[in-house]
């Protein structure tokens, strides 16, 4: 299996358009201890041909020049057989609409995701103008769904991890939360190597611990370092926690539970603007590296 990370930051990427905080302006200044991040997202493939989309982030496009892989070999063509939606947020789904070419686009998302696209948004109804232009594959929390693209059977399963999270900002009042707003994904290949992208998660469960225990490459929320990160800068009144983000740093921070777990790699990705870890030379990167964790940056490429 391989896997590469397309984008490795939170909404708003790095830096982020309306940012002027520490972190942004050393981004943007070119300074050597960060890097510029786009909005996270993976791809996955059993054999390096056919690739399966973990997100549609707002920077698909950007992502998809960034890797050759992923262009077109014909003149009206692609090797995305498709996509899953972890959850529906802006940062996961935005990207759906910037491939809108009139091309097929097989999805993988849960109901609470279909329904939060189809029947909250008139956006959608630009996927939707032919029958057959989008192809919605449920997924239900613990099924394993094979993932089948265009080309047929990538020999790659997806199962459906539900996860703390919360209901995409723009649907509260809208839709009742479900268990199924914000899924890890557990990623499968013939040879039983598996990889968790976690993106985004509140807190820890006794099923997500059991998964990551059992897979060889864990990706995980990295959003936050301190529950207090964007109350600090007076930016919000709400926390990390109140965001449904484990934040990293901490006596109950997500860090002690990423250092205990045997797998091969621990990759944070998802990793907000604000965060200090995105400096190399910051003491919290030193934790980091302490507890046998790294960074996601963009390109970074994963083979099991
Ligand atoms: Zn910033």
């Amino acid at each position: 299996m391989y896997l590469r990370v397309l984008g490795s930051a939170a909404g708003g990427g790095s830096p982020q358009w309306n940012c002027g905080c520490a972190n942004c302006i050393a981004v943007r200044a070119g300074h050597a201890a960060l890097r510029p991040r786009t909005q996270a997202a993976a791809a996955v493939s059993a054999d390096g041909q056919h690739w399966f989309l973990l997100n549609a982030s707002p920077d698909v496009r950007a992502q998809i020049e960034s890797f050759p892989a992923l262009h077109p070999r014909r003149l009206r063509d692609t090797p995305i057989g498709g996509i899953a939606l972890n959850n529906g947020d802006v940062d996961a789904c935005l990207g759906l609409f910037i491939l809108r070419e009139d091309q097929p686009l097989v999805l993988y998302a849960s109901e609470a995701v279909e329904r939060g696209l189809r029947e909250h948004n008139a956006l959608t109804r630009t996927l939707e103008r032919r029958p057959g232009q989008l192809i919605w594959n449920r997924l239900r929390a613990g099924d394993v769904v094979p993932l089948v693209g265009a080309a047929g059977p990538s020999g790659l399963t997806i199962e459906a991890v539900p996860v703390p999270g919360t209901v995409p900002l723009h649907l509260k009042g809208l839709a009742a939360p479900s268990p199924e707003d914000n899924l890890a994904f557990v990623l499968r290949d013939t040879n039983g190597r598996s990889a968790l992208y976690a993106p985004t998660a509140a807190s820890l469960t006794p099923l997500l611990d059991e998964r990551a225990r059992a897979a060889d490459v864990v990706l995980f929320d990295g959003t936050f370092f301190r529950d207090d990160e964007l109350t600090s800068l007076g930016l919000t009144t709400r926390t990390a926690r109140d965001m449904a983000h484990w934040p990293l740093g901490g006596a109950d921070g997500s860090l002690r539970w990423l250092a205990q777990l045997p797998c091969r790699r621990k990759i944070l990705t998802h990793i907000n603007n604000t965060n200090p870890i995105l400096r190399e030379d910051a003491p919290e990167r030193g934790e980091l590296t302490a507890a046998g964790v790294e960074p996601a940056y963009d390109g970074l490429e994963v083979e099991l």
